[in-house]
């Protein structure tokens, strides 16, 4: 199996990403923030509880959202690998996500880090909060709030990575093709 964390800040284009790279490597892509999103508009009890935190711009617990992963993984018994995009976002989440794989004798293949400055992002996430829908993109001072739940818990993480030679970085400015061709030369070591 290919298991890959596509990292970077809000507004980095994983999720542009994510979709592109799963036809390309036939994975099955989990993005958390997505599944939030589908239980608010759903209505369920996770919906109501991500809901209070996610338009505040802060992390939803780790807990609840550990269980939530764990769950689509173990929805996708036969996937050839996934692409795990914003999560994980906090260093439990991290080792969590180390010890669910080594379980069933997978592990992460590699953590790829699109790598784009912060003025840059709050201008592309105010411009995407226009067409989204999402209120989590309209709002600077929310945005802010985002970096800084970045900045103070999930950025850590790539030391996590490199700690086990398993970091690595692409540059994220650029077309949305250069971008792709960047990331799929580094996929294709994994
Ligand atoms: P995203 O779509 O990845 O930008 O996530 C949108 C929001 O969902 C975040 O600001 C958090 O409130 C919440 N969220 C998504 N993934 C996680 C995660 N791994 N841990 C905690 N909260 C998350």
């Amino acid at each position: 199996m290919k298991n890959i964390v596509l990292f970077g800040p809000p507004g980095a284009g994983k999720g542009t990403q994510a979709t592109l790279l799963k036809e390309k490597y036939q994975l099955v892509h989990i993005s958390t923030g997505d599944v939030f999103r589908y239980n608010i508009k759903n209505e369920t009890d996770l919906g109501l509880l991500a809901k209070k935190y996610m338009d505040e711009g802060d992390l939803v617990p780790d807990e609840v959202t550990i269980n939530m992963l764990k769950a689509e993984v173990n929805k996708n018994a036969d996937a050839n690998g996934f692409i795990f995009d914003g999560f994980p976002r906090t260093e439990s989440q991290a080792k969590a996500l180390d010890i669910f794989l080594t379980e069933k004798g997978e592990q992460i293949n590699g953590m790829v880090a699109l790598e784009v400055s912060e003025d840059l992002l709050v201008a592309r996430l105010l411009e995407r909060g226009k067409t989204s829908g999402r209120t989590d993109d309209t709002d600077e001072n929310k945005i802010r709030n985002r970096f800084n739940e970045y900045n103070t818990k999930t950025a850590i993480l790539k030391d996590y990575y490199q700690a086990h030679g398993n970091y690595f970085g692409v540059n994220g400015v650029g077309s949305i093709d250069d971008i792709t061709n960047r990331l799929a030369e580094v996929f294709d070591t994994l």
